[in-house]
């Protein structure tokens, strides 16, 4: 497979949500024109940006916190109508499921991923040695997002909840788990354990 790569705009000084009462809109804007730019790679499953974004949706704040570590779904300002509706399309699409002796499933991931509109072609030097290669562009972190999920799905990656705290993860080949994991972290089956023993 093509490496898949993103170089991505993220804002130091973090990101924060305001509400503008005349568009009757939430938007998530930079606190400042600082930017640094930061590469990103599917390479593994170990720890996917899209499950990172998932596991954040659940507030206003957490989501401004996300945009704050990886940068914004799209170039500039976005406003929270559009999160809403990528996180719909994210959340669906991984949880379509591993392909393996699955093949009507490759129908409704194929049409979740039509969503994601722009990958294009390029070089960069990035290659064994420094060597030229050829890479596959998302146009966004949106579009990267969704190039996760085509990579689970191709390595029949399982979805997972964490059963100490619920975030979600993936088990099986390039995710650094066994697929019988049950907690998204060491952290987190030291914690239950713990919970376990106390409760004895
Ligand atoms: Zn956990």
């Amino acid at each position: 497979m093509l490496p898949i790569t993103l170089e991505w705009q993220v804002c130091p000084d973090g990101v924060r949500a305001d509400f503008d009462v005349e568009g009757d809109k939430l938007f998530y804007l930079p606190r400042s024109e600082r930017r640094t730019s930061r590469a990103y790679n599917v390479s593994d499953l170990s720890s996917p940006l899209v499950l990172n974004f998932l596991n954040s949706s659940s507030t206003v704040e957490k989501r401004a916190n996300f945009f704050a570590a990886y940068g914004l779904l799209e170039k500039s300002v976005c406003t929270d109508d559009m999160v809403a509706d990528a996180l719909g399309v994210l959340d669906k699409a991984v949880k379509v499921g591993p392909l393996a002796d699955h093949p009507e499933r490759i129908a409704i991931l194929n049409d979740l991923l039509s969503e994601s509109t722009a990958m294009h072609l390029g070089f960069d030097y990035l290659g064994l040695n420094q060597t030229r290669r050829m890479v596959i562009r998302p146009r966004s972190l949106f579009d990267l997002m969704c190039a996760e999920i085509a990579m689970a799905a191709e390595v029949d990656a399982a979805l997972t909840s964490c059963e100490n705290c619920s975030r979600l993860f993936y088990t099986g080949h390039l995710t650094g788990r066994r697929n019988t994991a049950r907690y998204c972290s060491d952290r987190c089956r030291a914690a239950a354990n713990r919970k376990l023993a106390g409760g004895r």
